[in-house]
């Protein structure tokens, strides 16, 4: 069933496809797999259409930004417009997804990195789209709309990494952070002092602070940083259902600050309130370091 989390169109004859938690159930185990390649090929392309929307509506103009919680939480007219293709296109493409069932959930950022696209930092804005069975992350595509938008007139903009466990992760090419140094990313728009004390205590050699979670897991996985370390609730289950999948296949980690294994199933509360730890090697040297004091004030 796609369940609602906020509504953006008030009379709509489509009342369930309007949340960025939109989260769609399948019932049938015996068809898991091949509704599994199907929905990543249908997402894949879902997602390469939500970038074009991303560009159009900065090429427009118009961003039509409100504020949902406060100034540095975002939405803008893209993530309305993404929200509604992704979903009402799944929807549409897998009608029986609307059955009630625990076993394929689907986790929906239309836009993530809103804060900076009303900013002009257009390469940190992604769209993600994950997918989970029994609780666990298995499949995911993150489409960067502005990827190349730097390198010159004639570029071509945006592309499309995806990945499924067991089977690895395309569309870029893995990187390493050469050994031996600390580089750490976090957030840009929604730190305080648990994100600073912590960040502070991997005894990093460079910090960088850039928005996004899809951003922050393609520096990882292309050797731009070494660590993702966000101490502080924010972060939700669709942010990071999808570049967890990314960054698991090529053999990373994702946790929160404590370690723990994030859960995606149906019912599981879309915060991540213990934060978000995430490493493509060496994990243990990070985890190792989070101090108990930023432990004991974020609770799972
Ligand atoms: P950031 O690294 O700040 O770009 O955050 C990664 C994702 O988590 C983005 O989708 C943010 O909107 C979300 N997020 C993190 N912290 C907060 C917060 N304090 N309030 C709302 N959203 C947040
Ligand atoms: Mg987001
Ligand atoms: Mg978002």
């Amino acid at each position: 069933m796609l369940e609602t989390g906020f509504k953006l169109l008030s009379s709509s004859n489509l009342p369930t496809l309007a949340s960025q938690s939109s989260r769609i159930t399948e019932f049938t185990m015996a068809s898991r797999n091949t509704v599994l390649m199907r929905l990543v090929a249908s997402a894949y392309s879902v997602a390469q259409k939500a970038g074009m929307i991303v560009r159009r509506v900065i090429a427009e103009g118009d961003l039509g930004i409100v504020e949902k919680t406060c100034a540095t939480d975002l939405q803008t007219k893209a993530d309305r417009l993404v929200q509604m293709s992704i979903c009402s296109s799944l929807a549409r493409k897998f009608p029986k997804l609307t059955i009630i069932g625990e076993e394929l959930v689907v986790w929906v950022d239309p836009l993530d990195g809103t804060k900076e696209y009303t900013e002009g930092l257009l390469d940190n804005v992604t769209v993600l789209i994950g997918i989970a069975y029994e609780g666990k992350a298995i499949a995911g595509i993150i489409n960067q709309p502005y990827y190349n938008y730097e390198a010159g007139p004639d570029a071509v903009l945006g592309r499309t990494i995806w990945g499924v466990l067991g089977l690895g992760a395309f569309g870029f090419q893995l990187k390493e952070v050469p050994a031996g140094k600390h580089i750490i990313t976090t957030t840009r728009s929604h730190s305080n002092k648990l994100v600073t004390d912590c960040v502070t205590a991997m005894n990093p050699d460079v910090v960088l602070r850039v928005g996004g979670a899809g951003n922050k897991i393609i520096q990882l996985i292309e050797g731009k940083a070494s660590a993702y370390v966000f101490a502080s609730p924010g972060c939700k289950k669709w942010d990071t259902c999808a570049p967890e999948v990314i960054l698991h296949a090529v053999g990373g980690k994702l946790t929160d600050i404590h370690g723990n294994v994030l859960q995606y199933h149906k019912d599981v509360k879309h915060l991540n309130s213990a934060g978000v730890l995430a490493t493509l090697r060496n994990y243990d040297y990070y985890a190792s370091r989070v101090p108990e004091s930023v432990k004991n004030a974020l609770v799972p």
